[in-house]
């Protein structure tokens, strides 16, 4: 069985929201064009899973509306054949999206008479494979959405989960707001409510890198009561990482053991209930494909330039959030050495925010010997000796308090985008603790100029194409 899901940019939906939700107290309709990720096996259901990410907002204009009430909304099919062109097109296909002004936040008899004529229509014009969506916005803030799948037999599929992404997170999902906690989660239910429980057991959390600050990251989450992570990291461990990766133990260094197995294996026994998937592959490996497509946020903790240089262009292609972070001690050659600059940062990667590249995080040139020494190691070797290549330096300094704290950091960073606790403008989108200097700062970075990134929203929530990842004409 396949499942479904949606993610819907905030600026998508507030050009919704401004078309639809009218004082006139009437129904008006507007289509929204999607981009696919089409996920084979998603890790924890182990089932297929389609996601539909929001790429354009196109209303239905008015002087094309036949019936606008309080109960229904008709309109002319010639706009509707144009943007199934579009879709066509791009490889998109198209949401129906329309207002319920009473507040309903099911869909109506009304809408289950209309819609199969719609997907006639769709199917007619773009071929049997095509789906339908169907989306809902009520006044007071819901969001319910379904998926046509067979014109004939009337089959429609719910919407699993409806993410709302931009500078808060927002979830919708059937039966939210209905549960209570585990025993477990009631005193941080005291603090946030319910409601965030709920929205953490729902999540897929990506983690890329198991290291100090991954590995911190992933046990984090798990307490938190997240349902469902995975984690991602080809290293082992080794005695140099007992002091900092959570969950380790003298026997995982003796044994050689993958660090996604000993944090996976420390996650199973909190005994919280949470489905964690570890995946022995570098982030950017084919087999990571299906996992990080499923995820709905990652967390990247790794520490190399081409891990990140991936992460970077995943954020935007999939509109899936990635808490990037990276902590950096400069210190000089005395005994003991004296702390120049001590700074953990959390860089959010997200549709309207900066990206690594043109905030200087990344350095494009050790990525590509990063690169070679993965794919080509002799070469690299070769290169390195010859002095072409940018080498590894001696191992950078880490402190399991400094590297926790930045997990610490990355994690309260989604909670409140989940939560609001620091209100309106509490979301940060690149945060610098200076831990030498006891503050915290928000340095701001403009979109390079020709970014194709992050400085326009060409390959936001671009999806599935070919190659991965790849360019877009
Ligand atoms: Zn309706
Ligand atoms: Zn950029």
């Amino acid at each position: 069985m396949t499942t479904h899901s949606l993610t819907l940019r905030d600026d998508h939906l507030k050009e919704l929201r401004d078309h639809l939700l009218r004082d006139d107290g009437c129904e008006h309709a507007a289509y929204l064009l999607c981009s696919i990720a089409s996920i084979r096996r998603d890790p924890w259901d182990r089932e297929a899973h389609r996601k539909y990410l929001s790429a354009r907002v196109i209303p239905v204009p008015d002087d094309q509306v036949i019936e606008s009430t309080p109960t229904v909304v008709t309109w002319s099919t010639a706009s509707y054949v144009r943007v199934l062109k579009e879709a066509a097109a791009n490889g998109q296909i198209v949401a129906v999206v329309h207002n319920h002004p009473a507040g309903m936040s099911s869909f109506s008899p009304q809408d289950d008479a209309n819609e199969p004529d719609l997907v006639q229509l769709a199917v007619n014009r773009n071929g049997p494979e095509t789906n339908l969506l169907s989306l809902i916005l009520t006044a007071d803030g819901h969001i319910a959405g379904r998926v046509w799948l067979l014109p004939k037999e009337g089959a429609h599929a719910p919407m699993r989960l409806i993410r709302v992404i931009g500078e808060s997170w927002n979830l919708h999902y059937p039966g939210r707001g209905g549960g209570t906690a585990m025993p477990a989660f009631q005193r941080q239910a005291l603090a946030f409510g319910d409601a965030l429980n709920e929205d953490l057991r729902m999540l897929r959390v990506g983690i890329v890198g198991c290291g100090g600050t991954g590995s911190a990251v992933a046990m984090l989450l798990a307490r938190l009561g997240v349902g469902q992570i995975v984690l991602f990291d080809n290293d082992i461990v080794d005695r140099t990482n007992l002091n900092r990766l959570h969950g380790s133990r003298q026997a995982d260094a003796d044994a050689l053991r993958p660090k996604v197995d000993v944090v996976a294996r420390a996650i199973s026994e909190l005994g919280l209930g949470v489905r964690v998937v570890p995946v022995e592959a570098w982030v950017g490996d084919p087999q990571c494909r299906d996992p990080l497509r499923s995820c709905d946020v990652t967390f990247g903790c790794t520490d190399d330039h081409e891990g990140r240089l991936f992460l970077n262009r995943f954020a935007y292609y999939y509109t899936v959030p990635v808490i990037d972070m990276g902590l950096s001690v400069d210190v000089d050659h005395g005994e003991p050495p004296t702390v120049k600059a001590l700074d953990g940062r959390v860089t959010v990667l997200s549709p309207h925010n900066t990206c690594l590249l043109c905030r200087g995080v990344i350095n494009p040139q050790i990525a590509r010997a990063e690169s070679m020494k993965r794919t080509n190691p002799e070469e690299y070797e070769q290169r390195k000796a010859e002095s072409y290549v940018a080498g590894e330096g001696n191992p950078a300094p880490a402190v399991v308090t400094f590297t926790t704290e930045l997990a610490c950091m990355a994690v309260n960073e989604m909670i409140h985008r989940l939560q609001s606790f620091r209100g309106a403008d509490g979301s940060a989108a690149n945060r610098v603790r200076k831990f030498h200097l006891n503050e915290d700062r928000q340095p701001g970075h403009k979109a390079l100029p020709a970014c194709p990134i992050c400085s326009s929203d060409t390959l936001w929530g671009k999806g599935d194409v070919q190659p991965f990842l790849g360019r877009v004409s």
